[in-house]
């Protein structure tokens, strides 16, 4: 395991270092939600109602996955403010998380791409003994 996760030189430094610059600041919100929240405008059909000639009555709706199928939720409007924020933090969580392991994939690519480079020289040694 560690031989795996500690290549070495300047760019492996890099990588390390901006990792665990993200990771100090990683905090998982615990109330984070996913998905995103839209609005749209929908008449309600009934005649005598304002809507029917203007522009409808707002629908906020949190669009998500949940068990690999789209669902989508309407939002009562006095949630809109807490909802968008808790959005917000579970898309900058996810961002956050993804450059993390987009770091660990670039150091296991180094460290086989050292692996490599170690094994082409100790054979070239060899050839030259
Ligand atoms: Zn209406």
């Amino acid at each position: 395991m560690g031989d795996l996760t500690r290549p070495r030189g300047m760019e492996a430094a890099r990588l390390r270092q901006g990792k665990y610059a993200r990771l100090r600041t990683l905090r998982v919100p615990e109330e984070a939600l996913p998905g995103s929240l839209s609005l749209s405008y929908r008449r309600c059909g009934r005649g005598n109602c304002r809507c029917a000639e203007g522009e409808g009555h707002a629908l906020w709706q949190l669009t998500f996955m949940a068990g690999g199928k789209k669902r989508v939720e309407s939002v009562p409007a006095e949630w809109v403010e807490e909802v968008r924020r808790r959005v917000e933090e579970g898309r900058a969580f996810k961002e956050a998380w993804s450059e993390v392991l987009t770091a660990n994939a670039e150091l296991l690519v180094l460290r086989k791409k050292q692996r490599r480079e170690k094994a082409g020289k100790e054979k070239s040694k060899r050839a030259t003994e």
